[in-house]
């Protein structure tokens, strides 16, 4: 082989080289492209698999909550009759919003308080403040009720709403839903004409108290449907109508212990109203009243001995006139609506008035007079590990709906944060 032969070979080979390279290259391309595409599917599938569409009814206190916890494995959409989320919480805790206590027991919760509490060990109070300090708001607490740190309820749900945008979840308001239906292995939700199908649905519409709040009791109406048994809703958090005419009272405001039937014996301040009482230790004794006289000791800090003999000593020392001897003791015109029909000073039976003071009562306020309802969904149709119904597969309850109340103090919103969140984390 001569000279341009050697070169043209070593050229073809060259070239035969380059090509193999370039084959070499393509085919690796292909793999990885081929590659990308099965992660790509595997990562579609897997989503498909995970992802599922939530719908919570309601965008309350306990609903917002269910939305955020649902958020992070599905798409959410919340559905609100209202044209605006939280209405009630605006209104909680005189507008300052009693989000949650920072001592919880069972005693705090009514009724299915053992129900309540399995469900309250999985979001605590801890998770409850951590929750909202980390959504922006700093937690101010006052003889264990705590608050936001601007004393303002809108911070709260205003909180609770950016949380949601931030999670795309989606809020509609002014859609009122009206039915529910199964639909394939889902659900499907009318408004109206318009509707929306899902996988899930939480159901976290509130009770009864107070219409405008957006507590229309339709909830109720939805766990039926499902064949979900309904305990008697009742008004709760509310005062006493009173059979005696305390007129002359109203107004009138005192430090006292009330019980109902000698063992429900709750301290704070009472308000006398023109035909009714109220304040705090009435109300929370107004979610268990059972028995039809409410009885006042109006002086919880001393024994009925010690309370007789200071008066004897007044008597002797200051008047014989009965309601007197009450000056600076007792509110003046409680002093003389009590001691009205007593001529001289008795201090014996003066001191067993003023310690068990009797007053029928002939009703509570109704549902646009209370802060909560009780009765509700029946707690042994629903797993508190995940608030799912035991009667239908996706279908949750959270908040108020459920036959849970709790006393004054924020145990019903951390009943909304901690149904809520369970409802929403198991969906
Ligand atoms: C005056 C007042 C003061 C209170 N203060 C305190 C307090 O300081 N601390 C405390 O712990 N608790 C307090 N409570 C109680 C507490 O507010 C409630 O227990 C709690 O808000 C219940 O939350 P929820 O999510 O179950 O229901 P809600 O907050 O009532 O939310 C239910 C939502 O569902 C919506 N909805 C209802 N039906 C439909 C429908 N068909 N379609 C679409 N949307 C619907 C409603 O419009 C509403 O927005 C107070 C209550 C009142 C009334």
């Amino acid at each position: 082989m001569n000279a341009t032969g050697v070169v043209m070979t070593a050229a073809i080979k060259n070239v035969r080289r380059q090509v193999r390279k370039r084959n070499w290259l393509k085919q690796l391309r292909r793999q990885e492209r081929a590659k990308i595409r099965s992660q790509k599917t595997a990562k579609i599938q897997k989503v498909g698999k995970q992802m599922g569409k939530v719908i919570v009814i309601g965008a309350g206190a306990s609903g917002m909550m269910a939305a955020a916890a649902a958020s992070g494995n599905n798409e959410v959409l919340v559905l609100e009759q209202l044209p605006e989320a939280g209405k009630k919480i605006l209104a909680t805790g005189n507008g300052k919003c009693n989000f949650t206590n920072t001592n919880v027991a069972e005693s705090d919760f009514h009724g299915n308080s053992d129900f309540a509490m399995k469900v309250y060990n999985r979001f605590n109070n801890r998770d409850t403040i951590a929750f909202f300090e980390k959504a922006g708001i700093k937690c101010r607490v006052r003889e264990g009720m705590c608050y936001p740190y601007s004393f303002q309820a809108k911070a709260v749900r205003d909180a609770l709403t950016a949380l949601l945008y931030r999670k795309a979840v989606t809020i509609e308001y002014e859609r009122k839903v009206t039915s529910v239906a199964v639909k394939d292995n889902g659900f499907n939700v009318m408004c109206g004409n318009e509707s929306y199908s899902c996988d899930k649905l939480i159901v976290a519409t509130g009770g009864k108290a107070v219409k405008s709040l957006g507590s229309t009791g339709f909830g109720y109406d939805i766990a039926k449907s499902f064949g979900h048994k309904i305990i008697k809703v009742k008004p709760g958090l509310t005062r006493l109508y009173i059979k005696e005419n305390i007129k002359e009272l109203k107004g009138v405001r005192c430090i006292a212990s009330v019980s109902a039937n000698g063992i429900d014996i709750e301290t704070g301040e009472i308000i006398f109203l023109e035909d009714s009482v109220s304040g705090i230790p009435v109300m929370q004794l107004s979610s268990l009243f059972e028995g039809r006289k409410l009885y006042i000791d109006f002086f919880p800090d001393m024994r009925k001995e010690e309370l007789k003999n200071e008066l004897l000593r007044r008597t002797q020392e200051i008047s014989v006139k009965t309601h007197r001897i009450l000056i600076g003791l007792l509110n003046e015109k409680l002093a003389a609506y009590i001691a009205k029909d007593m001529k001289l000073a008795d201090a014996a039976k003066l001191a067993g008035m003023l310690k068990s003071f009797e007053l029928e009562v002939t009703g509570t306020g109704d549902f646009e007079d209370c802060q909560i309802c009780t009765g509700g969904v029946d707690v042994s149709e629903i797993y508190p590990e995940t608030m799912e119904s035991k009667l239908h597969r996706g279908l949750y309850f959270a908040g108020e709906i459920v036959d849970v109340d709790g006393r004054c103090g924020g145990y019903n919103l951390q009943w909304a944060w901690s149904s809520g969140y369970v409802a929403g984390k198991s969906s």
